[in-house]
Formats: C-alpha cells, sequence, structure tokens
C-alpha cells in the first residue's frame, strides 16, 4: 500500500515517515482523501450526530504563566472575573432548559475554586439537571482533589498535554510547569474513572513536524476519550504576540488523522478552528469532528475568558445553521464516547 491514508484508514498506523509524509503533503488528493475517510469512520461509529456542549467559562484568574495564553498571571492587562457558585449553577439550568446535556466547566486555575466549593458545585449542577454529563476542565490539580470532583459526580475531563516533546513544553510554559506532571494528571484522571480528554495546539511556536509526530503517538498510547486540538492564535498580551498562528489546513489534516488513528474518539471542531476562518468548523466536521462546544457563559464575563484575540463569539442559531449546513445533525444528548 502506498497511499498513506488508504494505510491509515485500514490499520490505524502509520509509521513516523508515513505521518510526516501524510502531515507536509500539499496534495489536493490526499486532502480530499482524508476528508472522505475520516468522514466515514466518524458516520460509522457515530451516524451523523454533532453533540453540543455547553462551556461555561467560570474564572479567568489563573496562577500559572502559560506563554501563549492571554490569561496567563502575567498579563496585568487582562481583566479578571470569576462566576459565583450560583451563578454558575443558574448557567447550567438555563443550558438545561434549552436541552443541553453536557456541561463543560473550563477556567485558569483559579485557588478561589477549592475542592469543597468545586464538589458543591458539581453536586448541585447534577441534582438540577438529571441526566447531564459534567466535563471539567481546570487544569492541574491533586489526585485527591480529581476523586473528591469524581465522587461528587463529575464525569469528564478535559486536560490539553500541549506538547509530548519536552522541550516544546518548556518553551510554551514556565520553568515551574513540568511535562510529565501534566501526563501524570492525565493518567491520575483515568484511574478515577473520568473520561479523558487530551490535546495540543496547532502551529504553537516552534513546534515542528516531529513534535507533532510525538503528539500523535502520545495520544495513540494515552488512547483518551476525547481529543482537543486547534490552531495557536497569538494573544496581544503575551511573549508570543509577534508569532504567526496556526492554519486551518494543518488543524483539519490533523484532525482527519486523529479520527482515522483513534475512531471513535470523541472530537470538537474547536471556537480556535471556528475563529480563524469563517468556514474552520465546517471544514472539521466535514473531516471527522462529531462535537462543538458553544459558549453558554453569561455575556459579561465572556469578553474577559480571552485565551487568545479575536475570539469567536458565535451565537448558538449560528452554530446550529453551520453544522446542519454541513449535512449533519444537531444532537443535544450527553453524548458519551463509545467505548
Ligand atoms: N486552565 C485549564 C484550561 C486551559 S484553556 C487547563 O490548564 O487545562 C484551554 C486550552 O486553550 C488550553 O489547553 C490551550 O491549549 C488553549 N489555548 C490557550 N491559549 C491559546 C492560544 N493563544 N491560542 C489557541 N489556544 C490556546
Amino acid at each position: 500500500m502506498n497511499n498513506p491514508v488508504d494505510k491509515l484508514y485500514n490499520t490505524k498506523n502509520l509509521t513516523d515517515d508515513e505521518l510526516r509524509e501524510l502531515i507536509t503533503s500539499d496534495n489536493a488528493e490526499t486532502a480530499e482523501t482524508l476528508r472522505i475517510c475520516a468522514d466515514s469512520v466518524r458516520q460509522k461509529h457515530y451516524g451523523k450526530k454533532v453533540f453540543l456542549r455547553g462551556l461555561i467559562e467560570i474564572s479567568s484568574f489563573c496562577r500559572n504563566d502559560c506563554l501563549y495564553c492571554g490569561i496567563r498571571c502575567s498579563n496585568k492587562s487582562a481583566e479578571r472575573f470569576r462566576l459565583t457558585e450560583d451563578k454558575i449553577i443558574g448557567c447550567a439550568e438555563s443550558g438545561y432548559k434549552k436541552g443541553f446535556r453536557t456541561f463543560v466547566l473550563q477556567g485558569g486555575e483559579d485557588n478561589y475554586y477549592t475542592d469543597e466549593r468545586m464538589c458543591r458545585i458539581i453536586t448541585q449542577i447534577k441534582e438540577k439537571c438529571p441526566d447531564c454529563a459534567v466535563t471539567l476542565s481546570l487544569g492541574e490539580r491533586t489526585p485527591e482533589s480529581y476523586k473528591l470532583m469524581k465522587q461528587a459526580g463529575a464525569d469528564r475531563y478535559l486536560l490539553r498535554h500541549e506538547s509530548a516533546d519536552n522541550g516544546l513544553y518548556q518553551k510554551l510554559h514556565p520553568p515551574k510547569m513540568i511535562l510529565d506532571k501534566r501526563i501524570n494528571c492525565l493518567y491520575n484522571l483515568k484511574e478515577e474513572g473520568y473520561q479523558v480528554g487530551a490535546g495540543f495546539m496547532v502551529g504553537a511556536p516552534f513546534q515542528t513536524v516531529d513534535n507533532i509526530i510525538a503528539d500523535l503517538r502520545f495520544l495513540q498510547n494515552l488512547n483518551p476519550h476525547m481529543v482537543g486540538i486547534g490552531p495557536f492564535v497569538p494573544h496581544r498580551a503575551t511573549p508570543f504576540s509577534g508569532f504567526a498562528g496556526g492554519t486551518v489546513e494543518l488543524t483539519v489534516r490533523l484532525l482527519g488523522i486523529i479520527r482515522l488513528m483513534l475512531p471513535e474518539v470523541l472530537l470538537p471542531a474547536t471556537t480556535a478552528l471556528g475563529t480563524i476562518s469563517p468556514n474552520g468548523r465546517i471544514l472539521g466536521l466535514q473531516t471527522g469532528c462529531n462535537v462543538v462546544m458553544p459558549n453558554i457563559s453569561p455575556s459579561d464575563s465572556r469578553k474577559k475568558y480571552e485565551l487568545y484575540n479575536n475570539k469567536s463569539t458565535e451565537e448558538l442559531s449560528n452554530i446550529i445553521a453551520d453544522i446542519e449546513r454541513a449535512g449533519y445533525e444537531v444532537s443535544m444528548e450527553r453524548g458519551d464516547c463509545i467505548r
């Protein structure tokens, strides 16, 4: 078999050389074959469904200092907010009335959200919104914290590994952030019984094709339930303000590859992909993505959760229109991973 897409489709794997060829190929036919294969695998497992998740951005306070991120603690110009317990629960309840059955609570690493507070929030959401799934995306916490929040009812956890290459990880993060710690968190979360999501930014400063291959190998080993990847988008008040962002083409290429490597994975067409191009989200959906995470945060705090510039502020109705225009069906089910 000399076509890497066919081989990936049939065996879910490629050698490093074949991956390099597929990632860097500028052949339009290869891109189209990858799209068709990824779409067929996604349809085999999930049909035409696109699961919606209500994203609630709970805090823009962060003790961390990731060099790419607009809410890093060194960014003195960032506007900070945090939602109260009642506000978060209220947000979930109004999302629930609109039909959402998954809520993603995402935020900076904010000490305000102690285990006790988080457990109260999770317990109440589960009480007030029966049959919903609660997904957390709150960065690195202790194994004990992950355990307590799981016991309180959390179902899933998103923690992008950001880069599986130690050299690149160090270039993207301050010295006190350690790749091994982050990876341990992911394995802890898995052990606690969470459905786990990992991932990375595409086109991050200094990222090479070999770094991307290392990320794909890491994902194959971890075998997560969800994978979040999106283009790097520069933020004006970070050390990476002068770097170019990731491209739609490379992001979509990698989404297709990930769908073929991990056929049953839940794969969002991310806000960042929708931000850099008006048809980014549609292209993602047509190349293996089966999740979209509309922002249901209160509108006054939404603009303060600025991880990168020009963050897409699309209304739910437009997102739904995009999904239908791409030929898929909106699903408000919990949408658990089928494995
Ligand atoms: N504090 C949580 C949530 C982080 S925000 C955590 O540590 O997991 C969610 C994701 O946004 C990050 O994992 C990162 O990959 C992405 N992100 C941050 N800054 C970005 C930027 N400038 N461009 C694109 N994605 C970015």
